[in-house]
C-alpha cells in the first residue's frame, strides 16, 4: 500500500483506475484505526477495486483546542491496519494541503446541523465536517464513500450535502462496530483511563434500557428518554444530551410511531463520547416476545 500526502499525487495515483472505469471507494478517518474504521474498509473492499483511505485530523471541526492537541495519532499503525483490511492507497495530507494560505471557502448544510451535535459543539463543528467532507470527494471523486452509523447526525448531513450538491457519489452506512461490553469503538476511547472506561459502557447501557422499554411497548419519547437518563445517573454520568429524534429530519419526537434515532452524547472525565441507536414501536402483541429478544440482544453484546 502507498501512502500520498499531495492532491496531485493522489490524482495521479488514481488516475489508471479511473481510465479504467473501476469503482474506487474512499473511507475517510481521522486517524488512530479500530475495528470500526476496518469494518468500513473492508465493506469497500468488497464492493469497489481500489480502496483509499484518508487520514486527516481536521483542525476545522473540533471546537476544543485541547481535544483537537491530544486526539490519537498513529499514522504508521494505520497504514498497517488500513493494508490488512485491503485498502490501496493511504491520503495523509498534512494541515497545509487541505487549508493552504488563502484558503476562504466553507461548505454549509443548514438546519439539521443546528441540532443535536451542532447544537452542544457550535455551527462550526459541521461547518468544518461537511467542508473537508467536500473536499475529499472532490480530491479522490470516489464512485462510493463510507461512513459509520456510529456518527448518525453525520451520515444524514453527509447524505444531505451529496444531494443538494448533486455530488456523483453513491454514501454506504455502515452499522456502528462495538466492544465486547457495548461501547461503540472511537479513536477517543484510547484516551479514557480505567474507571472512565468502566463507567463508559453507560452509554450503551442507556441505549439498551430505552429499548427494552421500547420493546415492552412504551411510546412516550418522555419516558424512553428517562430510562436512558437513569442508567446514565446510575454510572454518575450527566450526558450533554439524550434526544429521540426523527432519524432524517433529527427534529425531536414526542412519540414513537415509526423509526426513531435516540442519540446521546456524554462526557466522561473530559472524554466526550457519542452512541445512538434506532428504535421502532413495538405492535402491543408481540410487545413481550420483543422484549425478550431485546433482552437476548443486550445479553449477546455484555
Ligand atoms: P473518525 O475517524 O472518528 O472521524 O471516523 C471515521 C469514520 O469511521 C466515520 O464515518 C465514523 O462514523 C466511522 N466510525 C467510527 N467509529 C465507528 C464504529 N465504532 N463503528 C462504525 N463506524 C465507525
Amino acid at each position: 500500500m502507498r501512502t500520498v500526502r499531495a492532491v496531485a499525487e493522489l490524482r495521479a495515483a488514481l488516475a489508471p483506475a479511473r481510465r479504467e472505469r473501476v469503482a474506487i471507494g474512499l473511507v475517510p478517518t481521522m486517524g488512530a484505526l479500530h475495528e470500526g474504521h476496518l469494518a468500513l474498509i473492508r465493506r469497500a473492499r468488497e464492493q469497489c477495486d481500489l480502496v483509499v483511505v484518508s487520514v486527516f485530523v481536521n483542525p476545522a471541526q473540533f471546537n476544543e483546542r485541547s481535544d483537537l492537541e491530544r486526539y490519537p495519532r498513529r499514522e504508521s499503525d494505520d497504514a498497517a491496519l488500513a493494508a490488512a483490511a485491503g485498502a490501496e492507497l493511504l491520503f495523509a495530507p498534512p494541515v497545509e494541503e487541505v487549508y493552504p494560505a488563502g484558503f476562504a471557502t466553507a461548505v454549509e448544510v443548514i438546519g439539521i446541523t443546528d441540532r443535536l451535535e451542532g447544537a452542544t459543539r457550535g455551527s462550526g463543528h459541521f461547518r468544518g465536517v461537511t467542508t473537508v467532507v467536500t473536499k475529499l470527494l472532490c480530491m479522490a471523486m470516489p464512485d462510493i464513500a463510507y461512513f459509520g452509523q456510529k456518527d448518525a447526525q453525520q451520515t444524514v448531513v453527509v447524505r444531505r450535502l451529496v444531494q443538494d450538491l448533486n455530488l456523483p457519489v453513491r454514501i454506504e452506512v455502515c452499522p456502528t462496530v462495538r466492544e465486547a461490553d457495548g461501547l461503540a469503538m472511537s479513536s477517543r476511547n484510547a484516551l479514557l483511563d480505567p474507571d472512565q472506561r468502566s463507567r463508559a459502557r453507560s452509554l450503551f447501557d442507556a441505549l439498551e434500557a430505552a429499548r427494552g422499554l421500547a420493546a415492552r411497548g412504551e411510546r412516550s419519547s418522555e419516558a424512553l428518554v428517562d430510562a436512558a437518563l437513569q442508567t446514565l445517573g446510575s454510572f454518575g454520568v450527566d450526558p450533554d444530551y439524550v434526544a429521540l429524534v426523527d432519524p432524517e429530519t433529527l427534529e425531536p419526537l414526542e412519540q414513537l410511531a415509526g423509526r426513531a434515532l435516540l442519540a446521546i452524547a456524554a462526557r466522561i472525565g473530559d472524554v466526550r463520547l457519542i452512541d445512538n441507536t434506532i428504535l421502532e414501536p413495538t405492535p402491543a402483541s408481540t410487545s413481550s416476545q420483543k422484549a425478550l429478544q431485546g433482552e437476548a440482544i443486550a445479553t449477546c453484546n455484555a
